[in-house]
């Protein structure tokens, strides 16, 4: 029985979703392209996101900040001397591990390498900073040294005082982002789950000190709602709360949130991390800039560095967890029926519209349905094959509607209506389909 991952990799590749980035080439190591479904259900997460995040809130406003930055930026955050993981080589197989996710001692002479087997053959431990670095411009110097960003944080907290004083924004207001972050992994892999060009879907949310543990909460709730109302199974999600050890040199407190992936020895792993970054990213670039980051309060007259409550979330990571929350075998008289389940707000196709046969006006009829809905949702006319292999193929793409033009069509002006996960069906009025279907999306 093949894994879930490399079922779903199989399944991403046959219907559009995910492709091995320059496949022709034979691939690029966990590099990954999104193809025509996996692009509309990106979209989809995205645009949930934006909306839960700016569209419906008063208090949050959207930014989208370059990816190449001024060095000077990651020297005041920390990223130079700090975003480095530990790397140990096998110097029999030459296999490399980031040190501090083994679940073995490296140092220990009776510890086999995990590849070839062979013992105690573990280099020490080296700190390795996981920033792509490029040139800017002609000259390949250090002075023309510039990183691509390994988080999209960094541009909004160097645009905190353009963004606040040109949508004049009091505190507490918060600043959300989407967009491409890029990290030199040690150990890349598990499909989208750890890449090295990935997107992040952050929000930094600029606070009174004082009321640092309150936003903390409400953010920590806010956001595992937000996976809730996606239709992720709330078994698999749970919170993981960094002790000392584990918190990033900015924070003064963070969860993440957790979904059970199910690869690895412990099969949970974060999905978005919630952090207190205290005013730390403000001190630090107003030290480092020589320009005021201060915020005066003009109610209570008082002047002071925001603390920033931030919510990190992994735009692929999301949509791996979709992929497998949604994936479902079924078996129905004796053969599989495989589907995707995805909440009908994220699946990339709302509808698909099939003629029963290609004949006695039925494509006709199908073709002005198509037109029709077009315009509200992503739809897909298919008259290709069976009505039994066309329903097949959208259940693995996970449409969660699938409207059917026949016989009856044609006395009484009703189509049926295929519901995915249940397979029951209903008739509808062709007048009233577009009705319908939004309230089948907005009510499920
Ligand atoms: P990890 O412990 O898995 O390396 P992290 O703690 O370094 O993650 P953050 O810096 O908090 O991650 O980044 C916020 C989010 O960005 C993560 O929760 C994850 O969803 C996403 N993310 C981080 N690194 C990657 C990556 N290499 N590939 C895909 N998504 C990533």
């Amino acid at each position: 029985m093949k894994n879930i991952m490399d079922k779903l990799t199989s399944l991403c590749k046959r219907r559009g979703f995910i492709f091995p980035s320059s496949d022709i080439y034979g691939g690029i190591n966990a590099c990954w392209d999104y193809g025509p479904m996996g692009t509309l259900l990106k979209n989809n997460i995205k645009a949930q996101w934006l909306s839960t995040m700016t569209r419906l809130r008063a208090d949050v406003v959207p930014l989208d900040a370059a990816i190449l930055m001024s060095p000077k930026v990651w020297e005041a955050s920390g990223h130079i001397s700090e975003f480095t993981d530990p790397l140990v080589d096998c110097r029999e197989c030459k296999t490399r591990f980031r040190a501090d996710d083994l679940d073995f001692d490296p140092s220990d002479p009776k510890t086999p390498c995990p590849k070839c087997g062979k013992l105690g053959t573990f280099t020490e431990p080296r700190m390795f900073n996981l920033m792509f670095k490029t040139f800017m411009g002609p000259l390949e110097d250090a002075t023309s040294v510039v990183y691509l960003r390994p988080e999209t944080a960094q541009g909004i907290y160097v645009n905190f005082e353009n963004v606040r004083i040109s949508s004049r924004k009091k505190l507490p207001f918060g600043i959300a982002q989407i967009g491409k972050a890029f990290r030199n992994e040690i150990t890349p892999g598990n499909f989208i789950f750890r890449t090295r060009e990935f997107e992040q879907m952050e929000m930094q949310f600029f606070i009174r000190p004082e009321e640092d543990q309150k936003w903390f909460d409400f953010w920590k709730q806010d956001r595992m709602n937000w996976y809730l109302s996606l239709g992720i199974d709330p078994k698999r999600l749970r919170f993981h709360e960094h002790g000392p050890n584990e918190l990033a040199h900015y924070a003064k407190a963070a969860f993440d949130i957790e979904y059970e992936f199910g690869f690895g020895s412990d099969p949970w792993h974060e999905l978005e991390g919630i952090h207190n970054r205290t005013d730390f990213d403000l001190k630090r670039h107003q030290e480092c800039s020589g320009k005021k980051q201060e915020y005066f309060d003009e109610e209570t007259r008082e002047r002071y560095l925001p603390y920033i409550i931030e919510t990190s979330a992994g735009c692929d990571r999301t949509l791996l967890t979709t992929l497998i929350n949604g994936y479902r075998e079924e078996e129905i008289k004796g053969s599989l029926r495989v589907f995707l389940g995805f909440h009908p707000k994220l699946a990339p196709i709302k509808a698909a519209i099939f003629p029963l046969v290609k004949k006695d006006g039925m494509p006709e009829i199908a073709e002005k349905i198509e037109a029709n809905l077009r315009p509200h949702f992503d739809i897909l006319y298919d008259a290709g094959g069976s009505i039994g292999r066309r329903y097949a193929r959208q259940d693995e793409i996970g449409t969660p509607f699938c409207i059917t033009v026949d016989g009856q069509t044609i006395e009484d002006q009703t189509v049926t209506i295929r519901h995915r996960d249940t397979l029951e069906q209903e008739r509808c009025g062709i007048d009233f389909l577009r009705q319908r279907l939004a309230e089948l999306i907005e009510g499920s």
